[in-house]
This record gives C-alpha cells, sequence and structure tokens, in this order.
C-alpha cells in the first residue's frame, strides 16, 4: 500500500505554489506595488514582473512574452529553463544539498578540475568558490595582498562589484564616494594605455586587475597587445595579473574566456595569475570563482585566511558542470561567435543613421548611439517584447542566451528602427 501522506503530498508540493505566492494570477501592476512596500529601493523600479521563461524567451505577470537579450545580465547562458541544467541542479538537491566546506564533495572537485582544464591552467593551478562576481574579486584582492605588497592598479570605468574590495576597483564615482573610505591603495589607469599603465605599476604593485574586455563601461574590447603587455609589466615588477571574467567568461564572448581570443590575449594567450568568474558560470544559480594559476598565486592565500559557507556547494557546482557541459555538447561557443556576427552585421546592415557603432565581441555586443536615446530605445523594445539594456546613455547591450538562433536576432533587428523612432519621438519630447 502506498503512504498517501507520502507520495501525494510531494506530487502535490510539485505543482502547488507556497501560499505566500497566491492568487497566482494577481497581475504585474500588484506585485509591482508590493515589491515597493518589501524591498530595499536600491533598483529603481522594476520593469516588469516576470513569471516563467523557456529557452530565449520570458513571460511576464500579464501573459507578454518576451526575447531575452540581456540573460539576466550576461547570466543564463544556456537560455530558462534548460532541461538538463534543470534536472542537474533538481538531481543535486535531491541527493546532497548543502554540506559546507568541512567536507567535500565530487561536483566541487569535478568544477574545479574542468575549470582548470578549459584555462589551460598550468601545473599548481587551484580554484576557490564563492558566490558572485563582487566575491570572487574579493578574493583575488586577499591574494594581491598576501604579497605583501598593497598597491592596486584597475582602469577607469573598470566594474569589479559592490563589495567594499570590488568597489575600490571599481572606477564610478557615484558607486564608490558614499562609502569612502575604501580598502586600498588604488589607482586607475586609462584602460588600453600601455604606457599609463608601466608609469603606475612597480616594486609596490601587488596586482594589476583587468576585465578582457570592459562590461559595464559599454562593452570596450582590450586593445590588441594590451593584456599581452599587462602580463609583461606585472611580471617584470612581481606583482600579479588578475583578469576579470565575471562576465566575459564561459561562452560569452565565444572563446571559453575572453582573454584567450588572439586579438585579445594574445598568441599563444596570456597566462594571468587568477581568473575571476562568475555570471554565466551556473548558467543562473550563483556560483562565482578565483582561479589562481600556477603555483605562487595558488599558495598565497593559506589555510584558515579565507573562506566561505555557501561558496561551492554541491547544487552550485553540479548547475556549473551542467553548464560547461551543455557549452561544450551543443557547440555553443561557435553558436555565440556565428550569431553573435549575424547580429552585429544585422544591425550594421540597418544602416540607420542614429547607429554610429555596433562593437563587441561573441554575444556581449553594444549599440552605440549619436544621441542617449538608449534608455527610450529599451522601453521601446520592452514594449515591443525584447528585453535589452542601456548600459551607457546612449549605447544598448545586448548579451543574450549563447543559444540565442539566428531567426531570434533577426526579429531584434526588424524591431529595432521602430523602436528607434519611438525613442526619439520621447528623446524630442523630454529636450523641447
Ligand atoms: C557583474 C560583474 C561583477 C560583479 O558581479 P556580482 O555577481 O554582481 O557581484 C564583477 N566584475 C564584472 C566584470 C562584472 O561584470
Amino acid at each position: 500500500m502506498t503512504d498517501p501522506t507520502t507520495t501525494t503530498d510531494r506530487s502535490a508540493a510539485r505543482h502547488t505554489p507556497p501560499p505566500a505566492l497566491t492568487p497566482a494570477g494577481a497581475s504585474g501592476e500588484a506585485w509591482t506595488r508590493r515589491y515597493s512596500g518589501a524591498l530595499m529601493n536600491t533598483f529603481g523600479r522594476p520593469q516588469r514582473v516576470l513569471v516563467r521563461g523557456e529557452g530565449a524567451y520570458v513571460w511576464d505577470a500579464d501573459g507578454s512574452r518576451y526575447l531575452d537579450l540581456l540573460a539576466g545580465i550576461a547570466v543564463n547562458a544556456l537560455g530558462h529553463a534548460h532541461p538538463l541544467l534543470t534536472s542537474a541542479v533538481t538531481a543535486q538537491l535531491a541527493t546532497l544539498g548543502h554540506v559546507s566546506n568541512l567536507f567535500a564533495t565530487a561536483p566541487q572537485v569535478a568544477l574545479a578540475e574542468r575549470i582548470l582544464d578549459l584555462l589551460g591552467a598550468p601545473e599548481g593551478s587551484r580554484v576557490f568558490f564563492c558566490n558572485s562576481g563582487s566575491e570572487a574579486n574579493e578574493g583575488a584582492f586577499k591574494i594581491a595582498r598576501r604579497t605583501g605588497r598593497t598597491g592596486m592598479v584597475a582602469a577607469r570605468n573598470a566594474f569589479h562589484g559592490r563589495t567594499m574590495g570590488a568597489l575600490a576597483l571599481t572606477y564610478k564615482a557615484a558607486y564608490r564616494e558614499p562609502f569612502e573610505p575604501l580598502p586600498g591603495d588604488v589607482t586607475h589607469v586609462p584602460y588600453g594605455d600601455v604606457e599609463a599603465l608601466e608609469a603606475a605599476v612597480g616594486t609596490g604593485t601587488a596586482a594589476v586587475v583587468l576585465e578582457a574586455v570592459q562590461g559595464e563601461a559599454g562593452i570596450r574590447s582590450a586593445p590588441e597587445g594590451y593584456l599581452a603587455a599587462a602580463r609583461r609589466l606585472t611580471h617584470d615588477a612581481g606583482a600579479l595579473l588578475v583578469i576579470d571574467e565575471v562576465q566575459t567568461g564561459v561562452g560569452r564572448t565565444g572563446a571559453w574566456f575572453a582573454h584567450q581570443h588572439a586579438h585579445l590575449g594574445g598568441t599563444p594567450p596570456i597566462v594571468p595569475d587568477v581568473v575571476t568568474l562568475a555570471k554565466g558560470l551556473g548558467g543562473g544559480i550563483p556560483v562565482g570563482a578565483v582561479v589562481a594559476l600556477g603555483e605562487r598565486a595558488a599558495t598565497l592565500l593559506g589555510p584558515g585566511q579565507h573562506g566561505t559557507t555557501f561558496g561551492g556547494n554541491p547544487v552550485a557546482a553540479a548547475a556549473g558542470l551542467a553548464t560547461l557541459h551543455v557549452i561544450e555538447r551543443d557547440g555553443l561557443l561557435e553558436n555565440t561567435r556565428v550569431v553573435g556576427a549575424h547580429l552585429r552585421d544585422g544591425v550594421r546592415g540597418l544602416g540607420h543613421p542614429l547607429i554610429t557603432e555596433v562593437r563587441g565581441e561573441g554575444l556581449l555586443i553594444a549599440v552605440q548611439f549619436a544621441e542617449p536615446v538608449a534608455a527610450a530605445t529599451a522601453q521601446a523594445l520592452l514594449d515591443s517584447g525584447f528585453i535589452v539594456n542601456a548600459v551607457a546613455p546612449d549605447a544598448l547591450r545586448l548579451a543574450p542566451p549563447l543559444i540565442l538562433t539566428a531567426g531570434q536576432a533577426d526579429s531584434f533587428v526588424e524591431a529595432l528602427p521602430a523602436a528607434l523612432d519611438h525613442a526619439l519621438i520621447a528623446f524630442g519630447e523630454a529636450h523641447r
């Protein structure tokens, strides 16, 4: 005989939302009102209330469908509700969900090995898992301190996160100034300028921290030779080179890691001392990593000098393994390069007078406008069923799932001119 209290309840639980989520049919407007009454006002008013996703599409509480060209800010590499990611996470949670780092689990070991393999990591390299990009950069900052030096060199317009150490490396005054003093002895140099870097790096430099493509700065790739120069200068000064691949890593640019592209990281690619990862790594499940390449960087943090409760938990690690597996199995690096180029060509091919440049790598793309119409364009696109992001007042960011098809890219290209028309009208009214 089956025991009704187990079988029935368990299958019912799978389909019944918790009481706090009812009534299920509440409108976006109702949820937005409750959001404002319960959530801290750090993000502004949410644009929509989303209720479900599948592949490259999401749906809002009022039933409208959107092509998601932002993927949770360069996170959902496999799109939404990917069957393999869903089953890997579900199976792991049903087997063993969390154990703390007083114990080891197979998924965390396998994920660390896989990451080292994809990075072509030299002997002695090691991984530390955390839960976000900021945390990964905090880890890198602590590794840098263990050189016995305090000087940190980062780039103007860099974004490395919002926790105190990561914020000290971030450039934007509006993010930093309310929280000063911040840790460190941080110098910001113009990105891409080898001479400025050379002037800033010396025997007091603990680390140089750079993005391979500056993401939040508006998708700005390192000029050819810049990362190689940074590698040479840090090596000669005895400083560490930290490459922040939080946004660019895990296939986003069409290589596993952006610094592996010949035009960004040279041939053979540079070997940084530390690579930080997060965003795309878990396919939407929070997981970050500090990867120390080579024995020196890997041993700077000793036993007890860093830690985390959740980092590397088996569910997050299973998500990472599933994400990397699907990217490889389904040829998503190739898809990212091909569909990314197709999307950039499509937008350029519009020949729209407002569009002055289309730049980026793989599926990390910026559309540059001659006027500050990005927010109004993003709004008009949202209203017509496309999620993008105004990465700057005059630039849109596209960071869609790596599963995006050429046909889906085309649908965006077709919708863009009308959205720009709307944006220009709104912009004109606002500036009259
Ligand atoms: C998003 C981002 C971060 C911060 O990651 P969080 O997960 O938001 O803490 C750090 N560096 C880069 C390059 C990023 O794009």
